[in-house]
């Protein structure tokens, strides 16, 4: 097969590889492979799973993460980190917590529009220095934010 072109399965042409269809209307789907999520996985990332009524636990906890990847992205919520487990993911949830979810969201988003795009150094740095946020937060220190 020629560098940088695949071929189209319905009429054998070689078209560029990043081609989404082809001349003769063919279609190629979409080839990245989706990454997986276990919940349960996820789940245990962020809380500290207890020893007891893991039945009632997992019932309440991933009614929450529903509410957070709808309201962020699956994608956010793997990887959103604090430092340390919470109890529950009703602290992530709550009212008190939405400000610094929110701007975890936007840093995460940030992130991941400028990997999609080539950098332009502009010689002059804008905007100011991301704060690095300091580890081992407690509870108290979230809800004081
Ligand atoms: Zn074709």
């Amino acid at each position: 097969m020629p560098r940088g072109k695949k071929q189209c399965p319905s009429c054998k042409e070689f078209i560029g590889s990043r081609a989404s269809s082809c001349g003769c209307g063919f279609v190629f789907k979409k080839t990245a492979p989706k990454k997986k999520f276990n919940k349960f996985e996820l789940l245990s990332r962020l809380v500290d799973i207890p020893d007891k009524n893991k039945r009632l636990f997992y019932l309440k906890e991933f009614k929450m993460m529903k509410i957070l990847t709808e309201r962020y992205s699956l994608e956010f919520v793997s990887v959103v980190n604090f430092g340390r487990k919470f109890d529950s993911l009703a602290y992530l949830v709550s009212p008190k917590l939405k400000g610094t979810l929110d701007q975890k969201w936007r840093a995460f988003n940030y992130k991941f529009d400028k990997s999609k795009y080539v950098e332009y150094n502009i010689g002059e740095k804008v905007g100011d220095d991301k704060l690095i946020e300091k580890k081992n937060k407690n509870i108290k220190d979230f809800l004081n934010e």
